[in-house]
């Protein structure tokens, strides 16, 4: 896992070398600076040399300023090599998922996915900056002190080291307690959110049934234990830092008790003194950055390995080495003996026969729960059959390029989805070369280009999040320009269940006749209307297929259709009666 980590160094090789080598160079004048001054204080200035005072001090700026400057390197481009590695991953990541199965989507929440793509690669970006940098910066730093103070104090520098250990497993254990609590508080927050959320898009539903009291109960409740859990982090922060800063001071006392007790023995002088205080100041950096790296290291791997878990999720759906491009679609489609499941526990088609003529309408009706969506949706390949085979034009979908023939098919469905952007940019959806005019030609075939005109903006009206400023009909006719736009040969409808004013279902309905003429259509119908035009219909069950035929055949047929017919026809066939 390591290794795949660092393979995201590498394009950024050359940064990152950069930023190591700044980070060195900045430890190197750190570590300097205590001698210079042990130095200065020892010979230079009590002997008066002026002139290597003035050299001193004046080499001193220099480095300083050259420590700036390698300070402003790691600080600037040290995060750019994260924000850039964490792009990659994301860029990775989305385009993985952009290949995943409708299956995967079934199984994973939205939720879980977003917070991989934000917070997860977050946690790695952090890793992936600072993650070396304090490593290497603060074991520089711990033993190039070390080594310096035993040059000038043995005895000293051992009762220093004693302390250090302790000040590392403080500062682990506090730390820990504080990232737990804080990792407590992104939870806390997350719930919040959730509870925000779920309130706002279900307002209408809270409000009809008056329940405002409760949702703010709900709410109030994970407000709370939000507010408890940053008081709690709040607290082991505090703990960490005051603890970390008593350490130190305590250190310091030892240092000038035990360093004083040296010079009056004669074995110690006040330079070197000064030299000791001034390294241990440092100390804090240091056992910061090491405790800091600690945790980083864990969560930014915990991270990285969820990562990869999804992008380790095969794309079931690949095209094979001979896959073809569909040319000159006539539209006979053809069911083989197709059995398909979702899971071991039902099998939802099973050796299921069909035939569908190029240009016709076959109808699926049947009760809820029949396997109407099924079928449609292994036409596209968005989920693969079990058993037997589906053809186009009698080649099976399975030798076809998954582009090729879904550029073939057109879904109108019943939740219609729209992109936040323009009018005009959800159209070009289906196809986004066509010209302006292609757009205006196919909403007019839809139905809805009077609608777009009269809007202030026209096509260039924007739609906020998940369209919201238009009517469930007028999205429906949106959705269905985009399928005159891009024009297939083959077209799957859901016909929408709920019911629309009259006006409204009219011209939906004259909108999907035209867009139909010509095609091969497979509606899964609800309006009678829809059921008595087509050539075919099916009665589908979740026994499976049970009558297929004209309108007329089906009702001399006596069978489940006629029944269905005679019981409640008004222009509708209710799912649940059949
Ligand atoms: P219809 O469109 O006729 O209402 P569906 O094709 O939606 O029927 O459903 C057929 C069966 O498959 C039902 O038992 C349903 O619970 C199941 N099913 C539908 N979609 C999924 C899915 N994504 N994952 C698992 N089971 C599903």
């Amino acid at each position: 896992m390591l290794r795949k980590f660092a393979s995201y160094y590498k394009p950024h090789k050359k940064l990152f070398i950069l930023d190591m080598v700044c980070a060195f160079f900045m430890a190197l004048i750190d570590l300097v600076f205590p001698m210079v001054t042990r130095e200065l204080t020892n010979d230079i200035i009590p002997n008066g040399k002026m002139r290597e005072l003035y050299i001193i001090t004046g080499t001193l700026i220099l480095l300083f300023i050259l420590r700036a400057l390698f300070n402003y390197i790691v600080d600037y481009w040290g995060h750019v090599v994260g924000a850039r590695m964490e792009a990659n991953m994301r860029k990775d990541l989305f385009s993985h998922l952009q290949t995943l199965p409708f299956s995967y989507f079934d199984k994973v929440r939205t939720g879980h996915i977003m917070s991989r793509i934000v917070n997860d690669l977050r946690e790695i970006s952090e890793l992936a900056h600072h993650g070396p940098e304090d490593l290497f910066l603060s074991v520089i730093m711990l033993i190039g002190s070390f080594i310096l103070m035993f040059t000038i104090n043995v005895p000293l520098t051992l009762i220093v080291f004693i302390f250090v250990p302790l000040m590392l497993f403080f500062a682990l254990k506090k730390r820990k307690k504080m990232n737990e609590a804080f990792r407590e508080v992104k939870r806390k927050i997350a719930n919040v959110n959730a509870q925000v959320e779920d309130s706002i898009s279900g307002i209408r539903v809270s409000k009809s049934f008056t329940n405002e009291e409760y949702e703010m109960y709900k709410f109030e409740l994970g407000n709370r234990e939000f507010k408890d859990s940053r008081e709690y982090a709040f607290k082991s922060m505090a703990e960490f830092f005051t603890g970390m800063n008593f350490l130190i001071n305590m250190l310091n006392l030892v240092v000038v008790s035990v360093g004083g007790i040296f010079i009056y023995n004669g074995t110690m002088n006040i330079p070197d003194l000064l030299a000791f205080l001034l390294f241990i100041n440092f100390f804090m950096q240091p056992i910061r950055r090491l405790t800091q790296f600690t945790q980083q290291f864990q969560s930014g791997m915990t991270g990285f390995e969820r990562f990869l878990q999804i992008l380790e999720v095969k794309p079931d759906i690949i095209d094979s080495n001979d896959a073809m491009e569909l040319d000159n679609v006539k539209g006979d489609i053809k069911f083989e003996d197709v059995t398909f499941s979702y899971d071991e526990e039902e099998t939802v088609l099973s050796g299921m026969n069909l035939d569908i003529t190029n240009g016709k309408t076959l109808a699926l009706v049947g009760p809820s729960g029949g396997g109407k969506s099924t079928l449609c949706n292994l036409i596209p390949r968005f989920y693969e059959v079990d058993k037997g085979s589906i053809t186009i034009d009698g080649i099976d979908i399975k030798d076809i390029k998954v582009k090729s023939l879904r550029e073939h098919i057109g879904f109108v469905q019943q939740d219609v989805f729209l992109f936040t952007g323009t009018i005009e940019e959800n159209i070009l959806y289906g196809r986004s070369d066509a010209t302006h005019e292609e757009v205006i030609k196919a909403a007019k075939s839809a139905n809805i280009h009077d609608f777009i005109i009269s809007l202030p903006n026209g096509y260039k009206t924007y739609i906020g999040e998940k369209g919201v400023r238009l009517s469930g009909g007028q999205k429906q006719r949106i959705s269905i320009a985009r399928v005159f736009l891009k024009n297939p040969p083959i077209l799957i409808l859901d016909e929408a269940t709920s019911a629309l004013d009259n006006e409204t279902e009219i011209k939906i309905q004259k909108a999907l006749e035209e867009l139909s003429k010509g095609r091969t259509t497979i509606v899964i119908a609800h309006r009678l209307s829809t059921i008595k035009n087509a050539d075919k219909i099916v009665v589908l069950t979740d026994k499976g297929i049970e009558e297929v035929g004209t309108h007329e055949d089906l009702i001399d047929n006596k069978g489940l259709y006629s029944k269905l017919y005679k019981s409640q026809f008004k222009g509708y066939i209710p799912d649940e009666v059949a």
